[in-house]
């Protein structure tokens, strides 16, 4: 069982190297694989939805005043877990990975902050919470604090499942 996720993809990517991901991935997977990663990724998805109300309100609260905000770090991208994810909600994917050059910024991010509803965004994006958000969420009743934890530990093993279900195939879909 994968204990760490992969770093698979965690970099700048072609539109058509994201577009071969997932054709490749359709073509390779047998609908049995298809299903439970469905499952796996509906579970992630209502974990994230559940998160999403307090995320935005943390968000509206912090970000308009934010001196360096966390979007325009270089580092942020789909990893193979997020694109196995992505695959299994089966829906419009978003347009490819989060840049196609290292010097990019983020192609999701205007004016008013991240253009992806959170259930699209990759994962490090709604896991991370900067010191003021931590800091609201300590604020929060104690009650509270342990769904949270909660929510996060069970995305996390979800994740992990997404892998090990794919593992077998891991290999052709790395090598898009
Ligand atoms: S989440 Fe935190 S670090 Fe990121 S933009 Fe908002 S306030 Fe800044
Ligand atoms: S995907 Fe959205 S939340 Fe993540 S870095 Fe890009 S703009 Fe920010």
């Amino acid at each position: 069982m994968f204990e760490e996720e992969s770093n698979c993809f965690r970099h700048p990517l072609s539109d058509g190297r994201w577009r071969n991901f997932f054709a490749a991935a359709a073509r390779l997977l047998p609908q049995e694989v298809r299903r439970e990663l469905r499952s796996h990724a509906l579970c992630i998805r209502r974990a994230v939805e559940e998160l999403d109300p307090w995320m935005d309100a943390a968000c509206a609260e912090t970000c308009p005043t934010c001196r360096d905000p966390c979007c325009t770090a270089g580092g942020i991208f789909y990893n193979l877990a997020d694109m196995l994810y992505l695959l299994g909600l089966d829906e419009a994917f978003p347009l490819g990975q989060t840049r196609t050059r290292p010097d990019a910024p983020c192609r999701y991010l205007g004016p008013g902050g991240c253009r992806l509803p959170r259930i699209y965004r990759p994962y490090v994006c709604v896991w991370f919470l900067c010191e003021p958000q931590a800091r609201r969420l300590t604020d929060e009743p104690a009650r509270f604090q342990r769904r949270v934890a909660e929510l996060y530990r069970r995305i996390r093993s979800h994740r992990l499942a997404l892998l090990e279900t794919a593992r077998p195939f891991q290999p052709h879909l790395e090598d898009v």
